[in-house]
């Protein structure tokens, strides 16, 4: 029996690419890179969003401390994106496969122009077996680095806007943690893994606690606001723990790993 072929967004946190230095995970990067290389050689089509520009660039411009002004954290940004994009490319390219970057702003999702001309540019990319590697605009744009609401949350919700857009059948989150649990397990000991999420409510954004680990920014509760997203849309979301990439090859067989969230199909 073969595999149905399917487009996949897979999303990586800051903690899942840096060290606790704050350096580039070389090892995780290459790992993932080889994963998703071999996953696209399956006949399926992969969008990847990247995060991790900010701490990369901070440690490239050897900040003493991690950038707290705007203007700082843009150009930490901007050094840190050429990095990621150059390492990827160089990863990547070692198991022969090409890849694009695509920076978007809110803004760039709001337009219907813009958001047909990304949408064509993603379908020309992936047609064309291309890896198109996503990340928010940060150099520009401070939705996800600075805004109160963090609409993007370190690229949850830009993970399921670029999930919608492509028309994907599966999201996947990968973070630092094995899934969504029933309360913060790096608080509570006792907390339990939730396999499978049928319907997002009120009670489901209380089980998450704040912003989540010193280098990630998003927390449990952007993954959730991108999984309701994409539930929407009728897209499953599945988060992972990313510190083993290979574990993308467990969820592309459709087995279980993490906690899925059931996208709603009329
Ligand atoms: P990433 O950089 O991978 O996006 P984050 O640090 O932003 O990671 O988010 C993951 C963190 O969210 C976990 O390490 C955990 O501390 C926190 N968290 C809060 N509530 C929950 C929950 N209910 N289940 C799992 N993790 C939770």
């Amino acid at each position: 029996m073969s595999l149905k072929k399917e487009r996949i967004v897979i999303k990586v946190g800051t903690s899942t690419l840096t060290n606790e230095l704050g350096n580039s995970n070389l090892h995780r990067m290459e790992e993932l890179a080889m994963t998703i290389a071999d996953i696209q050689n399956m006949g399926h089509e992969v969008i990847l969003v990247s995060s991790g520009a900010i701490a990369v660039g901070a440690n490239k411009m050897r900040l003493k401390e991690k950038p707290k002004s705007m203007r700082m954290k843009q150009a930490a940004a901007a050094v840190g994106q050429c990095t990621n994009m150059f390492l990827y490319d160089k990863f990547f390219g070692y198991y022969d496969k090409t890849v694009a970057q695509i920076l978007l702003n809110a803004e760039d999702i709001m337009q219907e122009e813009k958001k047909e001309n990304l949408t064509n540019t993603f379908d020309a990319l992936l047609e064309h077996g291309i890896i198109p590697i996503v990340n928010e605009n940060d150099s520009v744009s401070y939705t996800e680095i600075e805004s109160e609401e963090k609409l993007f949350g370190d690229n949850d919700m830009l993970s399921a806007v670029a999930a919608v857009l492509c028309n994907a059948d599966k999201l996947i989150i990968l973070s630092d943690i094995d899934g969504f649990y029933n309360k913060d397990p790096r608080l509570y000991k006792d907390a339990e893994l939730i396999v499978c999420i049928e319907e997002i409510d009120e009670s489901t954004y209380e089980l998450a606690g704040g912003a989540g680990s010193r280098r990630g920014t998003g927390g449990m509760r952007t993954k959730l606001q991108a999984a309701d997203l994409a539930a929407s849309q009728g897209i499953d979301t599945i988060v992972a723990n990313g510190g083993n990439p290979k574990v993308l090859y467990e969820i592309v067989k459709g087995r279980q790993v993490g906690t899925r969230f059931v996208g709603h199909r009329d």
